[in-house]
């Protein structure tokens, strides 16, 4: 016997309780965010490695060891989606969606891939729904999406969420602040973890996402980028930290916040769950003003973010989200005898009129057939058998012969008020 096959590493199947899990996530997701005018988009599941590779940035982990890249038979490089904001960005310039009002707002909810040691929470293919408003600089839009985010998470109940936020200003106020940073790093080069010491030069921001003690400590010491922000995009951030305020939302203020992609300006944020272990980041994201340019379009501003499915679910959502009823209103069972065109072509009826209907397919006695129809909560059953057709409604105890034309008429009548 051959070795049985099994789902690749860090992937899973979605069986039919989580999916329908998912399915009312997705329902909650969609009545949050086209409430507030956020339309639905769908990009390819892969795209032209490029596009990673300019819009995600060379040195984010993603773009340097996580991508699904191979050549797509023709001499040209794809890769598996491992983000959703930088397809959404090519589909807007494509599109010419700058040509609409301004701001565009969009979702997705869609699958990604990455390149990862798998382990709980941490998946090479994942879910994420995520959106994203370009056109619009203005910090309602900042404190919009992070208020829509809070909304989602609170209405499908995520627990013990905490909200962390920063801002990283412009690429220029960037620029001069990664030569301080650089300069203190290679003076304290001899306490950093290797990894944070080999990447001085291409990321040195990441040295704040170490749990190395030693560079831990150095990070203290560190200069801070909100300290050497821009005097714009200092009142850019007090203004969304003061919309946040009105509109309730608690966080903190963390100036060691960085972001893993390397297209971010002005605010970024993040959302952690104590719900979950080591792998805490719900969600996350920011504004991304210089990404569309990046893409070869036009000056646009933007910002978006995403949050994980499955860490949704993780962090409680899986417990709150209401079970999908699995309701059977009519079960068609099958007496010694029965005529089985009759019995089919009655259950065609059913679901045409809308009755949620089964038919016995698996070859069990009638008393077999009984029981599996309680079991299944069915309401009502008919029973087809030489001598004609018992209407039983399992309810109420009621029982009837009826002619086969009214077996679907009776059902409707009787049809459960829960539906
Ligand atoms: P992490 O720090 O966990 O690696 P990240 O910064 O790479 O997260 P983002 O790129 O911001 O994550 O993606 C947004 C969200 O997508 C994360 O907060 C998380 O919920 C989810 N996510 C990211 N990578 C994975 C993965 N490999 N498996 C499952 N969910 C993921
Ligand atoms: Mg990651």
């Amino acid at each position: 016997v051959s070795a049985r096959i099994q789902a690749p590493r860090g992937t899973f199947d979605v069986l039919p309780d989580q999916a329908a899990l998912r399915a009312a996530l997705e329902e909650r997701a969609r009545a949050v965010l086209e409430g507030a005018g956020y339309a639905r988009v769908e990009t390819p599941a892969f795209e032209a490695t490029e596009l990673f590779a300019r819009g995600v940035g060379e040195s984010t982990d993603i773009v340097s060891k996580e991508m699904y890249s191979f050549d797509d038979g023709g001499g040209r490089s794809v890769t598996l989606r491992p983000e959703g904001t930088a397809p959404v960005c090519r589909a807007y310039l494509e599109h010419g969606m700058h040509k609409l009002p301004q701001p565009v707002k969009l979702w997705y909810l869609s699958s990604f891939h990455r390149r990862e040691r798998a382990q709980a929470g941490r998946y090479r293919q994942f879910w994420q729904i995520g959106a994203e408003a370009i056109g619009s600089e203005d910090p309602a839009i900042d404190a919009e999406l992070i208020v829509l985010l809070v909304g989602l998470l609170d209405d499908v109940g995520s627990k013990g969420l905490r909200l962390r936020l920063s801002s990283l200003g412009t690429p220029a106020a960037r620029a001069g602040y990664r030569d301080e940073l650089q300069a203190y790093l290679r003076a304290n080069a001899d306490r950093l973890s290797e990894d944070v010491r080999s990447r001085i030069d291409l990321n040195p921001l990441r040295a704040y996402d170490s749990d190395h003690a030693g560079t831990r400590e150095v990070m203290e010491g560190a200069p801070r980028l909100l300290d050497r922000l821009a005097d714009d995009d200092l009142d850019h951030f007090a203004e969304v930290r003061a919309l946040l305020d009105a509109a309730g939302v608690a966080y903190d203020v963390d100036p060691t916040l960085v972001r893993g992609l390397d297209y971010y300006t002005r605010t970024v944020f993040e959302f952690d769950s104590s719900a979950l272990g080591a792998q805490s980041g719900v969600g996350g994201g920011g504004r991304y003003d210089g990404l569309i340019e990046e893409l070869g379009g036009p000056p646009t501003p933007g910002m978006g973010w995403a949050a994980g499915v499955e860490r949704i679910l993780l962090s409680g959502a899986q417990d709150s989200l209401p079970p999908a009823p699995g309701v059977v209103e009519l079960y068609l069972a099958l007496d010694a005898g029965a005529r089985r065109q009759d019995a089919f072509a009655t259950l065609v009826d059913a679901r045409r009129a809308g009755l949620h209907a089964q038919m016995e397919q698996g070859g069990r006695s009638l008393k077999g057939q009984l029981k599996h129809a309680d079991r299944v909560g069915a309401r009502q059953v008919a029973i087809f058998g030489e001598g004609g057709i018992l209407l039983k409604d399992l309810e109420t105890g009621d029982q009837e012969t009826v002619e086969v034309d009214a077996v679907v008429p009776r059902a409707l009548r009787a049809r459960s008020p829960r539906l």
